[in-house]
């Protein structure tokens, strides 16, 4: 098996508020793991900690089989550099919950602005991929719209075509429909459903539970900064053992 996260033992504070209390998990190339638990219980941040817009306080994470953030020498660890640790970040691309879109770039704009500007890719060259990343996410009539002219549900299908734009090994997504109207969610997960099966990496954190079910490898469920449960979706959602995990799942559904 090819790990593209390895975490051991991670631990994150803020202050003195431990928001991840140890984690550990692996999640293998193709790997689609789904992200469940209540709010506070450090998804984000374990998100945010594999795509080093946070660094861990304690044990290791390993992202596309470097250490995330260090250079080991012996046994002695050195820090990477702004620049080392923004090359490693080029490994994962992140969508959130709000899109983030450029408001005066179009869709297509928005799409070529990283492999452009930080991947220095020919420009002609991205606005042909960009296209066919606007058509894969079913907006390819809409590549010349501006986000003002696109709904909210289109606005996340451009943030996901502009993420897979970097061609990352891992793609993190942190509940892309959580702020959606829902008639709009059904078009965004049917879009990851398309990418889950192309056998891209994913770590999804959803209240979905019926798209988790469908499309995870795996569910885990978070609680307190820790890993409660996890398994296969039908482990989780259906049998969880856990008090805690059957009081959120009972929670989400009713
Ligand atoms: P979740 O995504 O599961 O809702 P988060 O990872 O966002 O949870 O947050 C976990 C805990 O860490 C929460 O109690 C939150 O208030 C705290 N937290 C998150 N980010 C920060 C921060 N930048 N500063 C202080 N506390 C934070
Ligand atoms: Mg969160």
């Amino acid at each position: 098996m090819t790990a593209i996260v390895r975490a051991v033992e991670i631990r994150k504070s803020y202050g003195d508020f431990q928001a991840l209390q140890g984690i550990s998990l692996d999640v293998a190339q193709g790997e689609v793991l789904c992200i469940i638990g209540p709010s506070g219980s450090g998804k984000s941040t374990f998100l945010r900690c594999i795509n080093q817009l946070e660094q861990i306080d304690g044990g290791a994470l390993w992202v596309n089989g470097e250490l995330a953030g260090y250079r080991q020498a012996g046994d002695k660890l050195h820090e990477l550099s702004e620049r080392q640790i923004a090359r490693q970040r080029l490994a994962t691309s992140m969508v959130f919950q709000r899109f983030n879109l450029f408001p005066h770039k179009t869709a297509l704009e928005n799409v070529i602005e990283g492999p452009v500007q930080v991947l220095r890719r020919n420009r002609a060259q991205a606005e042909k991929e960009a296209r066919t990343l606007l058509e894969r996410v079913g907006l390819g009539h809409k590549c010349d719209a501006f986000p003002v002219e696109l709904s909210g549900g289109q606005q996340q299908r451009v943030a996901i075509a502009r993420a897979l734009a970097m061609q990352p090994q891992l793609m993190l997504f942190d509940e892309p429909t959580s702020a959606l109207d829902p008639e709009l969610v059904g078009e965004v997960l049917a879009v990851m459903r398309d990418l889950a099966s192309s056998g891209i990496t994913m770590i999804v954190v959803t209240h979905e539970l019926g798209f988790a079910r469908e499309v995870a490898d795996r569910v885990v469920f978070m609680d307190g900064g820790r890993i409660v449960e996890s398994g296969t979706p039908e482990q989780v959602l259906s049998r969880p053992q856990n008090k805690r995990t059957q009081d959120f799942i009972a929670a989400v559904i009713a």
